[in-house]
């Protein structure tokens, strides 16, 4: 029985290998959000699937959705950004962002958000106005955002007053003012002092359209605050060794 075809648009995050000439895939889609489908003798080099079965490559598929398993029909090439691949740290860094957004992607979920900030941050290195590890905090930070852990950075947790800024908690997962900051109390909460263009910079990157997310630099001792900031967060929330991170 021919079932019907759904089409799916979307980035193929990875590719894994089943048997001689099969692979499956995982999509990171608009439609049904992160979905594995099967593609059944892609592997053959003159296969109509080839060039679409790989990772990092944007399509329109056709797939039939079965009881437990989905099936691959055909795929139409939309982009293939080939600046991904074009040197080592280009494919280190995607490869990472690309494990990233299939970690923090469920099956079954609207996962448009994050699919439109790996577009965003492939646009960015293919622009290359600021650098891949600017391009990796930044793209971080707004993905844990969009998984549901993100930092306040608007106001302070204690007392709620926007004003005075002046010290973060990463233990506690935000800012505190002025009068609140003796609340932290313990040094294990990772207490850091804020200046402006720090606290600018982690309000920008948690509230600016994905369109402008990228559109921004910092200087080298920001950065490396900020730097600091997002890898001390995510190691704090994050059990889990990314096998790509180990090429960075
Ligand atoms: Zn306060």
């Amino acid at each position: 029985m021919m079932r019907d075809q759904v089409p799916l648009t979307g980035i193929v995050l990875s590719v894994f290998p089943i048997g001689e000439n099969d692979r499956r895939l995982t999509i990171l889609s608009k439609e049904r959000g992160k979905i594995q489908v099967f593609a059944r003798g892609c592997r053959k080099p003159n296969h109509p699937l080839f060039g679409a079965t790989q990772p990092l490559i944007y399509c329109e598929f056709m797939i039939s959705e079965g009881r437990s398993v989905n099936y691959l029909n055909s795929a139409e090439i939309r982009d293939t950004f080939p600046w991904l691949k074009e040197d080592y740290d280009s494919i280190c860094y995607s490869s990472y962002f690309s494990e990233l957004a299939e970690y923090f992607t469920v099956e079954g979920m609207d996962e448009r958000n994050i699919l439109n900030l790996l577009f965003v941050t492939f646009k960015a290195m293919e622009k290359r106005q600021i650098s891949l590890p600017l391009i990796r905090r930044i793209y971080e930070y707004r993905i844990l955002a969009f998984y549901g852990i993100g930092l306040e950075v608007f106001s302070c947790l204690s007392c709620g007053r926007e004003e005075d800024l002046n010290t973060l908690s990463i233990g506690q997962g935000g800012v505190f003012c002025d009068n609140c900051r003796d609340k932290i109390g313990d040094t294990r909460l990772h207490p850091a002092a804020l200046t402006p263009a720090l606290l600018y910079a982690l309000q920008y990157v948690a509230a600016a359209p994905l369109n402008k997310l990228y559109a921004f630099n910092l200087t080298e001792e920001v950065f490396a605050e900020f730097a600091w900031i997002v890898r001390h967060f995510m190691r704090l929330h994050v059990d889990h060794a990314f096998r790509s991170e180990k090429m960075l």
